[in-house]
């Protein structure tokens, strides 16, 4: 491994990069399917991922044609992360082992040991035969829609391929890991004036706010919508908030506290709302929603904006879920990509009908969408959101604060990079985007810790 880091450290060729010695075996974060039932009578919010990921070494697995190895200098933790290492909703080892019927390709994939992580920036170390637009020594980020390319029922949009997965999360062999195992069409190019974490964080929660608010495929913002945006400091709100600023629409971001509406402030977004300041008690108990909370709720969103929003940007789901339909315009749309605090759903049908209002699903982003968004941070358009940086021995930990709702943004984790702050290659560009810009969550983060 190290001979792949000094040759990555010194920018080698392509060439000096296909000839290195790959290992027989490499560092990695996991969960154990032997583990699986270790939380077994235990409430979601104590089960705790520092106890069920562990970081050890794992064997490198053969290469696909339509495969590339990636040397991962850096990934990041997703909530997507967080269910698999609390093993909920169900654990992931059902789906390795359905891949694993699929082809002998897929049978690499149902281990006892599952390597999680959907997010990447680092090296491409060797290509598949049947690879044609990437080569050894390539700097990349990696997004994580795994499909099939030879499925018919892809070819329209990606995302609807019947056998259309996660990396790292549906598949083996995921981000959290020093080497990791990626389609080709998993690729896009590094942002040159990001550092490896910077650049890692960004692809999983960037992609699928850019598909639910800007592609053409949920809710299509136009200039002007005011969009409501739960968590708008979160991984997914992070980047919607800038996506409906750079887009020309209006955000009203929700958050938790005094600081994320500081954070949200600085970020340009004028209209906040601190749902913990209001106490806003949506459900009396827990089979009963209060109306009149959602109504108190949307007066707030019209003293804050003066209008309904056009779009509701939903994640938190059971909880939120009936004020978002209910806050929504005439007309307007929730676009939903998850369900946090649970995915049995309630709202009230009169208020979607009598006001043609529209629940849009999304989920992740095609290629051609998470290739749009690299681009948009590439040219620095979109900041990333990174907050804080833990080493892939704390990948648990790092889990444990995105579990716990701890963090803003995200959180980036180093894996083969021996520091922060490298694979800078264009600083120039990086002075004209401004570092300001760039470190605002890392800045803000630190801030809090003083
Ligand atoms: P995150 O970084 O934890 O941010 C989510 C934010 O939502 C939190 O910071 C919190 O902000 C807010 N929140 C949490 N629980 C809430 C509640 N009960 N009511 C209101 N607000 C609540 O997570 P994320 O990366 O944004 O992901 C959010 C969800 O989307 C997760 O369930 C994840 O699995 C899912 N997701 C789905 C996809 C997909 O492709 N389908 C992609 C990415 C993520 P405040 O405390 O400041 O309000």
């Amino acid at each position: 491994m190290q001979e792949i880091l000094n040759a990555i450290l010194n920018d080698a060729s392509s060439e000096e990069f296909a000839n290195l010695k790959l290992p027989d075996s490499f560092r990695a974060a996991y969960v154990r399917r032997d583990e699986a039932d270790m939380f077994e009578g235990v409430e979601s919010w104590d089960k705790d991922p520092r106890k069920s990921l562990h970081v050890g070494d794992v064997d490198l697995p053969e290469l696909a044609p339509d495969e590339v190895f990636v040397a991962q200098m850096a990934s990041s933790i997703n909530f997507n992360t967080v269910w698999s290492s609390i093993f909920e909703p169900l654990p992931t080892f059902g789906f390795l082992d359905r891949l694993a019927r699929e082809s002998e390709w897929g049978e690499r994939h149902a281990l006892d040991k599952h390597i999680i992580g959907s997010d990447g920036a680092g090296v491409v170390l060797r290509v598949g035969s049947a690879v044609r637009n990437w080569k050894p020594g390539d700097k990349v980020t990696i997004h994580c829609n795994h499909v099939d390319s030879q499925d018919p029922s892809g070819h329209n949009d990606s995302m609807h391929a019947t056998n259309q997965r996660i990396w790292g999360f549906e598949t083996n062999f995921g981000g959290l890991a020093d080497i990791t195992l990626v389609k080709a069409n998993q690729l896009m190019p590094k942002p040159s004036h990001l550092s490896w974490e910077e650049s890692a964080v960004n692809a999983l929660c960037a992609s699928t706010s850019y598909r639910m608010l800007v592609g053409q495929n949920a809710a299509s913002m136009k200039q002007g919508d005011v969009v409501l945006i739960w968590g708008a400091t979160g991984g997914l709100g992070g980047y919607a908030t800038q996506l409906v600023l750079n887009g020309g629409g209006i955000p009203v971001g929700v958050v938790s506290s005094p600081d994320k509406a500081d954070l949200l402030h600085s970020l340009g977004c004028d209209a906040v709302i601190d749902r913990k300041a209001e106490d806003y008690k949506f459900w009396s108990d827990p089979h009963t929603q209060d109306e009149s909370e959602w109504r108190r709720f949307g007066k707030k969103i019209r003293s804050v904006v003066g209008e309904d929003p056009n779009i509701v940007f939903e994640h938190p789901g059971r909880q939120t879920m009936g004020a978002s339909v209910f806050a929504a315009a005439r007309g307007g749309s929730i676009v939903t990509c998850a369900a946090t605090s649970g995915y049995m759903i309630e709202y009230d049908n009169r208020h979607l009908w009598m006001k043609l209002k529209r629940i849009v699903s999304s989920h992740f982003a095609n290629y051609q969408e998470a290739w749009e968004m690299n681009r948009l941070i590439d040219l620095g358009k979109i900041q990333p959101i990174l907050s804080a940086v833990y080493p892939l021995e704390q990948a648990g930990e790092a889990s444990f604060q995105v579990h716990r709702n701890l963090h803003e943004g995200k959180l980036g984790v180093l894996c083969m990079a021996p520091s922060e702050g490298l694979g800078i290659s264009d600083p120039d560009k990086r002075e004209a985007i401004g570092e300001d810009k760039i470190t605002r969550f890392r800045r803000h983060a630190d801030s809090l810790k003083k």
